[in-house]
């Protein structure tokens, strides 16, 4: 199962060395002989769907959905995961761009035959990885922890999933997704398998800092609500002073000492405007998440498919 948005420059390097994985797999009598590489073009604005179809033509191993446009990476995974399901056993989905070392594919389905039906590879280092992406990703996690959010450390999404835990994950109705953060609560017996994280083997990388953000942001949202009483304390350490400040003055006036205080006045009035501001905001997000996912969209709309053939 490999996502895929405007992937042209490292298809074609990448795509042989799945088929060969694949094959190993299959000469080791690991995986059955119908076992497919299924790729899931992600509305890519250059060539990677004709390149998929390509492919599947030169070889049936290789098969192809193409969604009607642009839903980020989380949404293309799991229309290629839903889509195989019932279809298969197990699944392993894994990026396009190599990064991830695909010989661990032999560990996961070890790892599946001694009775686990979720693998989640696990890079051991980042040295490869930019300072930027590495420190970025690193307080990602972090944030993720801290907000209440378990996630696999290091774990991006290159897991095995048997078909038990797809059928699990087929119940999680959300539609912002954070699988990262969902597979965990699936429960079931898990292990993890590691591997050394490459760098890109062409292209480039699909995640700035906007839209690593914007994942965190939906990861921690979707699963957590932490954030609101983190407010919620905030709001409570806020009365709290408030009640001495009350205190405080009223002393102060039956003492006869108020003078005008005009700064610390100014600053009590924007110390307090901005956390309310924050806390709305936070509180907003919420209530905009809720009203987003009341609407039951789709998460996704499959287009086209490659050839007659089914999986
Ligand atoms: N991807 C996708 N849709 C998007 C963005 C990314 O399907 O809108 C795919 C992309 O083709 C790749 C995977 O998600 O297979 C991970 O993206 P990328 O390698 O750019 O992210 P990074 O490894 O830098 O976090
Ligand atoms: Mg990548």
């Amino acid at each position: 199962m490999i996502p895929c948005y405007n992937e042209e420059e490292v298809l074609p390097i990448t795509a042989p060395l799945f088929l060969e994985e694949l094959e190993l797999l299959q000469s080791k009598g690991l995986v059955n002989q119908l076992s497919r590489i299924c790729f899931v073009n992600d509305g890519s604005s250059d060539k990677t769907w004709e390149l998929i179809t390509q492919l599947s033509e030169q070889n049936p191993s290789f098969v192809g959905i193409s969604l009607s446009r642009n839903r980020g990476h989380q949404n293309a995974l799991l229309a290629g995961l839903m889509d195989c399901r019932d279809k298969c056993d197990i699944t392993i989905s894994i990026d396009a761009d190599g990064q991830d070392d695909i010989s661990v594919m032999e560990d996961m389905v070890n790892a599946f035959f001694a009775g686990c039906d979720v693998v989640y590879g696990v890079r051991s280092s980042r040295e490869t990885d930019s300072f930027f992406k590495r420190t970025t990703a690193q307080g990602f996690y972090a944030l993720m922890g801290k907000m209440g959010v378990e996630s696999v450390y290091n774990h991006a999404d290159y897991r095995l999933l048997s078909a038990k835990a797809l059928d699990e994950l087929a119940k999680y109705e959300e539609v912002h997704l954070f699988l990262r953060g969902m597979v965990p609560l699936i429960g079931f017996k898990s292990t993890s398998v590691e591997y050394e994280r490459h760098e890109r083997m062409g292209g480039e990388s699909h995640y700035p800092l906007s839209k690593m953000l914007s994942l965190a942001v939906n990861g921690i949202t979707s699963l957590s609500v932490r954030p609101i009483r983190v407010v919620t304390a905030a709001g409570f350490v806020a009365a709290v002073i408030g009640l001495i400040g009350i205190a405080w003055s009223f002393i102060g006036w039956l003492l006869g000492s108020t003078v005008s205080g005009w700064a610390s006045l100014a600053v009590i009035i924007c110390f307090f405007g901005g956390m309310q501001m924050l806390s709305l905001g936070v509180i907003g997000e919420y209530v905009g998440k809720t009203y987003m996912e009341t609407k039951r969209r789709p998460r996704f709309a499959i287009d086209k498919r490659t050839g007659t053939r089914t999986l």
